[in-house]
């Protein structure tokens, strides 16, 4: 995987510049944080989206940003694995498996390759398609579980585990509540627990996300809105956030679990009483970051979010030429 040609023989033909997203060449953008005039949106979280002058991005991610952001967002859809033309250069989206619509953006010009992850994931994820790693000289990757305590178990694991939680509470005589993203992990905590057969109910935020999902064919069985009134026999799956809070006073004699892969560490979302943790992520943890980069086989890795620096040192001393971005 190491180059036996250093860096400094081989300068990168691609600027690439950290400054609230990633800019490529002075030109295009990469998930900026403020409006740009020309951006490509891996997917359609919260601190990915914004809204710019063009935006490029897969149909999904598209329609998920303007139920986020408004109609008159002015997006370009590009289906995954269809190259096209921008600013000079060659981008082509792949799978990134970390939610509906997710993509990595491969970037090529003049013989150079360079892959930008967004956030990936590459378990399998019930609500959209696996990750698919295209080789590349140049990788930039996310590295929000980027050292060795997070090590996530099977997702099927912690998808019975869920399972478990729901039947525990019911023989109990308690109600079941899942705390999920209205965005992205709601939908796949609700879809593995209803295909489970286990009734499932939502509120209106993350019930109007899984209208959307459904126009993109994703199914939730044994899922419906949540009435405000009582669980009926089914577990409620709700964002964490702390607009919540009220909704979640309502229930009585409830047990609270947490779907999320901070689990690990045991992070409560807000001062809430947190039962039982499930780690169900939609990034990779440390194992998956290191295979990504083994897919890959870029000379050089650039890495951004989370624990950017101790991944860094980690690839170093596994022999890769690696930095964090600033
Ligand atoms: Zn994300």
């Amino acid at each position: 995987m190491v180059s036996s040609q250093s860096l400094s023989e081989r300068r990168p033909v691609i600027q690439v510049r950290e400054a609230g997203g990633i800019e490529l060449d002075g030109r295009v953008w990469l998930d900026p944080d403020k409006r740009r005039d020309c951006a490509i949106v891996t997917h359609a979280h919260g601190d990915h989206i914004g809204k710019h002058g063009l935006t490029h991005a897969t149909p999904a991610t598209a329609a998920l940003m303007k139920l986020r952001l408004g109609d008159e967002l002015e997006i370009v859809e590009h289906e995954l694995e269809v190259p096209f033309e921008l600013e000079g250069l060659k981008v082509t989206l792949y799978s990134a498996g970390h939610m509906l619509g997710s993509a990595m953006v491969l970037v090529e010009r003049d013989g150079e390759r360079l892959l930008f992850t967004g956030d990936v994931k590459l378990r399998d994820n019930l609500t959209c398609p696996r990750a698919v790693v295209p080789e590349c000289d140049r990788l930039i990757t996310e590295s929000t579980f980027g050292i060795p305590v997070f090590r996530f178990p099977p997702a099927e694991t912690v998808r019975e585990q869920m399972g478990d939680f729901v039947a525990a509470c019911h023989r109990a005589g308690e109600n079941p509540v899942i705390l999920a993203y209205a965005v992205g992990k709601g939908q796949e905590v609700a879809k593995a627990l209803g295909e489970a057969g286990i009734g499932v109910c939502v509120p209106t935020w993350t019930w109007e996300v899984m209208e959307l999902y459904r126009q993109f064919g994703v199914e939730f069985p044994n899922a419906v809105l949540y009435d405000g009134t009582n669980l009926g026999g089914r577990v409620l799956v709700v964002p964490p956030g702390r607009r919540y809070q009220s909704l979640l006073k309502r229930i009585s004699n409830k047990r609270i679990g947490y779907a999320s892969g901070w689990a690990l560490r045991g992070r409560a979302p807000f001062p809430a009483e947190i039962d039982e943790f499930f780690p169900l992520s939609d990034h990779a943890d440390f194992d998956e970051l290191l295979e990504l980069i083994e897919r890959s086989r870029p000379r050089e890795v650039l890495v951004i979010h989370g624990y950017k620096e101790a991944f860094a040192r980690e690839l170093c001393a596994r022999g890769l030429e690696a930095r964090p971005l600033a």
